[in-house]
């Protein structure tokens, strides 16, 4: 059963989260903003299979444009995903719900600025217009400054950048807001979501393993962290991130519900033997960000490629875009983030080349061998 949350509620227009509220379970577009047929399409994907927020990214004025239309055409509840524009909060605030921020990508623009003239600048477009906030961390994309204060405490690193964002609001007395801390591996979802809940019990908190994959390794991952957090009262929304085609996307709906059920009537699964030994394999969820649908097919050939590897100790990430993909490769292996036409091959944190999508998968199994053997 999931014990009663302690968090603060607050808003996305009229949806209730934290404190009593039942958990709402969200998902994101991963179609192009502005390809509106394809947006509509994977609205109403998500809406039928229950999502309760849709998130869609929005990284220029066409995909302002294209959100004005299809905020004309709906009343889902409608988050927004900022990158390094914060600057489009002002045009998106009118049309959404709620507002996503990373603080790992505040730097990027108009250096001149503080993080916090940033950040009062987002909560006055979000104020003006009723919208909630998501401070939404990330350990792929760590803010340069806990970096360097943090070194390879990536947990610390990312807690601390939750707690100081949070002081950050307060201070600009906005209180409509959560937070979402989110790694790839499940481990340090837990222990991140425990810290910061220790931290400030008060804030909701949004539960979430990116970049997690296909399913059933995705699927596996996302149980392992929601059952330990959600179990111990941590959590008041949740997405499930996997990478399967768009026209599937309900998937990561009928998951988290499912995910919710189980853990409220106490069905709990063992993790499988030796799960987090051997080939890991990372991939984004997509979203509109991506460069190439045929990455969700990139993906997948990945994992049939490499199984031949299942038992070697090895991370290969698999990103959808320029925007997060060359940061969130760093800690693998081997990376792969997606271009339109090319695929770019890292080993850790140096490039390796790009490559066509057809000349990537013999080019892969070469690095892997490199990499092999350059353990033995
Ligand atoms: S890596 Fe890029 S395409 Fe993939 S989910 Fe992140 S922003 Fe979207």
């Amino acid at each position: 059963m999931i014990p009663p949350r302690t968090t603060r509620q607050i808003y996305i227009r009229d949806l209730p989260i934290g404190g009593n509220a039942p958990i709402a379970v969200q998902s994101m577009a991963a179609t192009p903003t502005s390809d509106l047929k394809a947006t509509r399409e994977q609205i109403r994907i998500l809406e039928a299979a229950g999502a309760a927020l849709i998130r869609i990214a929005v990284d220029t004025k066409a995909d302002v444009e294209a959100l004005r239309i299809l905020r004309s055409e709906t009343d889902a509840l409608i988050s927004v995903d900022l990158q390094e524009n914060y600057r489009l909060a002002a045009d998106v605030a009118p049309l959404v719900d709620k507002i996503r921020y990373n603080p790992g990508h505040l730097h990027h623009h108009e250096k001149s600025l503080s993080v916090r003239e940033k950040v009062a600048f987002i909560v006055d477009c979000a104020r003006e217009h009723g919208c909630a906030i998501r401070i939404g961390v990330n350990a792929g994309s760590i803010a340069p400054e806990y970096k360097e204060r943090f070194g390879e405490d990536h947990t610390g690193a990312i807690v601390q950048c939750a707690i100081d964002h949070c002081a950050m609001l307060d201070e600009l007395q906005f209180v409509n807001y959560l937070v979402s801390i989110k790694d790839s591996d499940p481990r340090l979802v837990i222990e991140a979501n425990t810290r910061f809940a220790a931290a400030r019990p008060d804030v909701p908190i949004h539960l979430g393993v990116t970049e997690a994959g296909m399913p059933p390794d995705g699927i596996i991952k996302t149980r392992i962290a929601f059952e330990q957090l959600l179990s111990r009262g941590i959590g008041d929304t949740l997405r499930v991130s996997l990478t399967v085609p768009f026209a599937d996307k309900g998937m990561e709906i009928e998951v988290g519900l499912g995910l919710i059920d189980d853990i409220n009537a106490g069905r709990f699964r063992s993790v499988p033997p030796n799960f987090f030994e051997g080939l890991n394999i990372i991939a984004c969820p997509s979203c509109s960000r991506v460069e190439n649908e045929r990455f969700v097919d990139l993906a997948q050939e990945v994992k049939r490629a490499t199984e031949a590897h299942q038992d070697e100790n090895l991370t290969i990430a698999v990103m959808g875009c320029r925007v997060n993909g060359p940061g969130e490769t760093d800690d693998a292996d081997i990376g792969l983030w997606c271009g339109a036409k090319r695929v770019n091959l890292k080993r850790g944190p140096q490039e390796v080349g790009s490559y066509t999508y057809d000349e990537i998968l013999p080019r892969l199994q070469e690095e892997i061998a490199a990499v092999l053997a350059s353990r033995a």
